[in-house]
């Protein structure tokens, strides 16, 4: 087994030298804040999204709670989603006073279980947000008809999911509202960032709105030509714009995206069939029987044996290979236990793969010696845990 010198992180963005130069570029012009490239990188999201709208935020976590303030969720409210997530998605339903409603996961898909949303719907229930964890897609034709039939609105955090796409179609590019993530571990990046993609005028502007103080210039702008110093605020609005700094590099990520994407699908589908000879010990994410594309933003694999999960991780740690546990399931957390009652046993599918999962180093500048180190590594543990084992009944 090759030695590899230096730690393979769990991930790193890839930033080229252009990136870079148009970075120094806007530090250089004079405009650092929200400007004309928050606004071409918009445009080029929108143009990716099949002409929807896409609004940029500083964080996920910033459009999901703008998002389900636009739909005016507030207290009393319950929202619909998977504990299976991270903790970003329920805690925007919890700050605005509403009820996040689990429903557990599939143990194999690990995505919202679509068939078990119906049983969770009350007359409090306003909306469902699924996630697309890892990257698959969830099976959301149920979902949306649920919806339509009891309607209520869905927001798609799709944090994992820049490039995956359900039946033939890219996620953003159809349905309600879906929150995509810029952070540095996600497939595109701007340094720290996010967008809302969604259609309704009025929803556009409040999050446009609440975004920026709850600034509304445009009743001054119609008197001047050139906009004018003076504003209204409507209401307290947020701070959430996105920079051109950020602006900058998210602009040349979206040029490279389906280069980064088709890398990480590689390399997933070389772990996938490195550890085909490991079913005794692992299982991985499941395929579903409906048409997607995965977008590989994470690889996740689940230890049959639970118990041996902190040692395993422990070992690739002293090999150098970083790894991490996505996710420990929502109601497990004490915010979670103490404020909705939620307790261990509630979401046994969501235990099951959260008590076992380990995702494992994906990013576009893996090198296929290092990922095959890592295949090594893992497989080197499984066979010491083994040898251990029958030690232990000898
Ligand atoms: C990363 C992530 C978020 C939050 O994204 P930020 O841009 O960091 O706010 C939300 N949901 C999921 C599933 C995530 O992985």
């Amino acid at each position: 087994m090759q030695k590899v010198e230096k730690f393979i992180p769990l991930s790193r963005p890839t930033i080229n030298e252009e990136t870079i130069k148009e970075v120094v570029n806007v530090l250089k012009s004079g405009w650092l804040a929200t400007g004309p490239l928050a606004q071409k990188f918009e445009q080029k999201l929108s143009e990716y999204f099949k002409g929807r709208t896409a609004m940029c935020f500083t964080s996920a976590t910033a459009g999901l709670h703008a998002s389900l303030m636009a739909l005016g969720i507030k207290e009393g409210d319950e929202v619909i989603t998977t504990p299976f997530t991270f903790a970003a998605t329920a805690n925007v339903i919890a700050m605005l006073g509403a009820r996040p409603v689990f429903v557990d996961i599939e143990v194999n898909t690990f995505n919202i279980d679509s068939s078990k949303i119906e049983n969770a719907c009350t007359s409090k229930t306003k909306a469902i947000i699924p996630v697309h964890y890892a990257g698959l897609p969830v099976d959301l034709d149920p979902i949306y008809e649920i919806a339509r039939r009891k309607n209520l609105r869905i927001i798609e955090d799709a944090a994992h999911a820049f490039g995956t796409s359900y039946k033939n179609r890219t996620i953003g590019t159809f349905g309600d509202i879906q929150v995509f993530s810029f952070h540095p571990i996600k497939n595109l990046t701007s340094g720290e960032g996010g967008c809302v993609v969604l259609d309704s005028e009025s929803e556009q502007k409040f999050l446009s709105l609440q975004r920026f103080h709850g600034i509304d210039r445009s009743i001054w702008d119609r008197f001047s030509k050139n906009g004018s110093c003076y504003y209204d605020v409507v209401f307290p609005g947020f701070k959430s714009n996105l920079s051109d700094i950020q602006a900058a590099i998210g602009l040349h990520q979206l040029v490279e995206i389906e280069t980064l994407n088709d890398r990480r699908r590689y390399l997933a589908r070389r772990y996938y069939e490195a550890f085909d000879g490991l079913k005794d010990k692992i299982f991985l994410q499941a395929i579903p029987g409906y048409d997607f594309t995965h977008s590989g933003h994470l690889f996740p694999i689940c230890l049959l044996d639970k118990m041996q999960r902190d040692n395993f991780m422990e070992y690739l740690k002293k090999n150098s290979i970083g790894t991490t546990p996505y996710y420990t399931p929502l109601h497990l957390f004490t915010y979670y236990h103490k404020t909705f009652g939620y307790k261990k046993g509630d979401f046994p599918n969501a235990e099951y793969v959260g008590e076992r999962v380990v995702c494992l180093p994906l990013y576009y500048e893996l090198k296929e010696d290092e990922q095959d180190y890592i295949i090594e590594t893992v497989k080197k543990f499984f066979r010491k845990f083994m040898g251990e084992m029958c030690r232990k009944r000898l």
